[in-house]
């Protein structure tokens, strides 16, 4: 390990990294990071023209974190805790982004990052334990480890809808929006989707269109956010507590994020008091609604309670009684699919210039020149979001071709769908490392703690190998076989499989349903990787350098 080489010959010259990182969102920037602290050498390959990852590419009018901005930050340096300061309780996608790049200039990572570099393949070549990474261009450069820091939502799905090429207008989708933004003054837009890119940018675009149009499939439980400007005094009580708070976001909160922990199920509670924990907890906003009770992911009954609730305040907000029964989830338990967070969502259908249309049993048949079809009407368009949400969690490996052993590439593996061995490492892809990968906690947690403990664990797994002399590391099929069970089985005792989402793989026609994150919660599943490797990296399969005698 050490610094970059050049191998040349008589074919053209070869960079070699000790690493080679696949993405500059939060993973790749702090993986980059921990590994220039291990005196390795590492290069990032990343296709957009900026760091930032999902907060690069979503940029449609209104993305915001629904995790709060104080917990959704890096906790990895107290000196970058302390200088950074958050304007907002939930940040906006332009300042998460500056924050992306304060981190790559403070600790000076642009000179390792490639960026508009497409990785098209990585193959890895077993006679010396290293990968072999192709650059769209054709350019080659190998390293001993990959790291796949590609985000667990980063592949923009379009649906496929007949006639889409036809349409005069603008057609945008929300996960890949123009960094010149849109106005959309004066124009008749059509929004497709009711998913949290939707819910956050539905209310924002009607302030600015002259009609919207919202194709409904599937309505969606929301929170309000209840967004404000953050105080000096709650941002010093965080900054002078920080250190206990990402504690306890590590090590005591099943998502990653601080609140209170539920002591109660929601049935053990009069019906009053029950009413009131939902009001205080709907007043405040935000994700922590679900918490407010320990058993509303597990019992029917009293996720029931909660819905109920919601269903309530929308049936209250939305004047019309037939707009408001249509925007009343019914199908799937509440927090199932993931819950929104939402500004003035529902207010929204308030308005005169915004009309729902419900396509659950009228799909979209064809979009025309001049807008969309459903149930054998047109609805006039002059430009069309899409916020029709990703290939989640699998996707973005599935646009690189990557062959482990014996040429088995990830989308053969994962045809049936994804297997890894803690979500980290897959058996068959030695030296080839996932960062909040399918089987991982990931999007179930605040993904900021998920990625510090993954890209740290990855760390000190590579520290232990350099201090071992081992080549190649690889997680056996037994212990891929057990976690892929482990992972199903936690998930199978929830409610989490009864709704057709992205977590299921439901959104993608074709794709095998299988619950993609582990639900076992940060605590536990940190509990258990750290086990892991103090058992001697348990499950995994370590191989030793092969000591050749140096040729004169
Ligand atoms: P999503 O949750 O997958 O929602 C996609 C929406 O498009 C759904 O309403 C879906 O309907 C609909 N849809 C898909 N294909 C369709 C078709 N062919 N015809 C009609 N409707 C169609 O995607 P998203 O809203 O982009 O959110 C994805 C995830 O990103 C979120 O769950 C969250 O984890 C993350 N996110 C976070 C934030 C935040 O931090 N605030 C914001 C945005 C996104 P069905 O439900 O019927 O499939």
């Amino acid at each position: 390990m050490g610094f970059a080489k050049q191998v040349s010959g008589t074919m053209p010259s070869v960079q070699n990294y000790d690493a080679i990182i696949v993405g500059a969102g939060f993973s790749g920037l702090y993986m980059l990071h921990r590994l220039r602290g291990l005196g390795m050498s590492a290069r990032v390959y990343e296709r957009g023209s900026g760091v930032g990852g999902t907060w690069y590419w979503n940029r449609y009018p209104g993305a915001r974190c629904d995790v709060e901005s104080v917990q959704y930050s890096y906790s990895f340096s107290d000196a970058l805790q302390q200088e950074w300061q958050w304007t907002e309780r939930y940040a906006g996608q332009a300042e998460i982004l500056r924050y992306a790049n304060h981190v790559a200039d403070r600790f000076d990572l642009r000179r390792d990052i490639a960026l508009n570099t497409n990785v098209i393949s990585a193959e890895f070549d077993e006679a010396d334990n290293r990968w072999t990474v192709t650059l769209e261009g054709g350019k080659r450069v190998t390293a001993q480890h990959l790291v796949m820091a590609v985000g667990c939502l980063s592949n923009a799905r379009m649906p496929d809808i007949p006639g889409l090429a036809s349409f005069r207008g603008k057609v945008f989708h929300t996960g890949e929006w123009p960094h010149e933004g849109v106005d959309f003054t004066g124009l008749r837009v059509g929004v497709v989707g009711t998913g949290s890119s939707a819910i956050q940018s539905i209310p924002v675009i009607a302030d600015e269109a002259k009609h919207v149009t919202v194709f409904q499939r599937t309505p969606n439980y929301s929170i309000p956010a209840r967004n404000y400007p953050l105080s000096e005094d709650e941002k010093r009580a965080w900054a002078e507590n920080y250190r206990e708070f990402r504690r306890r976001a590590r090590e005591e909160m099943r998502n990653g994020i601080v609140s209170e922990i539920p002591q109660k199920g929601a049935l053990e509670e009069s019906d009053d008091a029950r009413e009131a924990t939902y009001d205080f907890r709907w007043a405040r906003g935000g994700l922590t609604f679900m918490t407010a009770y320990n058993n509303l992911a597990l019992d029917k009954a009293a996720n029931d309670t909660a819905a109920d609730f919601v269903r309530r305040k929308i049936g209250e907000t939305v004047k019309d009684p037939a707009v408001a029964k249509l925007l009343q989830p019914t199908t799937y338990p509440i927090g199932t699919k993931r819950i929104c967070i939402d500004t003035d969502y529902f207010e929204t259908f308030n308005r005169d210039n915004v009309t729902l249309v419900d396509i659950r049993n009228a799909p979209i048949s064809e979009i025309t020149p001049n807008g969309i079809v459903t149930g054998g009407k047109e609805y006039a368009c002059d430009a069309i979001v899409f916020a029709t949400g990703f290939d989640a969690m699998t996707g973005s490996f599935a646009r690189i071709d990557i062959r482990g052993r014996d040429g088995l590439t990830l989308r053969e593996k994962w045809e049936e769908g994804p297997k890894t061995y803690l979500g980290l490492m897959v058996a068959g892809f030695p030296n080839m490392f996932l960062v909040t990968g399918p089987g991982s906690p990931s999007v179930l947690s605040n993904m900021i703690v998920s990625i510090e403990q993954h890209v740290d664990w990855i760390s000190d797994c590579l520290a232990y190998q350099r201090e071992r002399d081992v080549a190649c590391i690889e997680a056996t099929q037994g212990a891929e076989d057990g976690w892929v069970a482990h992972v199903n089985e936690v998930a199978h005792n929830t409610l989490y499989p009864q709704a057709n989402s992205w977590y299921m793989g439901a959104n993608i026609l074709g794709k095998p349903r299988v619950f993609l994150p582990y639900i076992g919660g940060i605590p536990a599943y940190r509990a258990i990787c750290n086990e892991v490797a103090a058992n001697g990296y348990r499950g995994f399969a370590l191989t030793r350098q092969h000591r050749v005698a140096a040729a004169e």
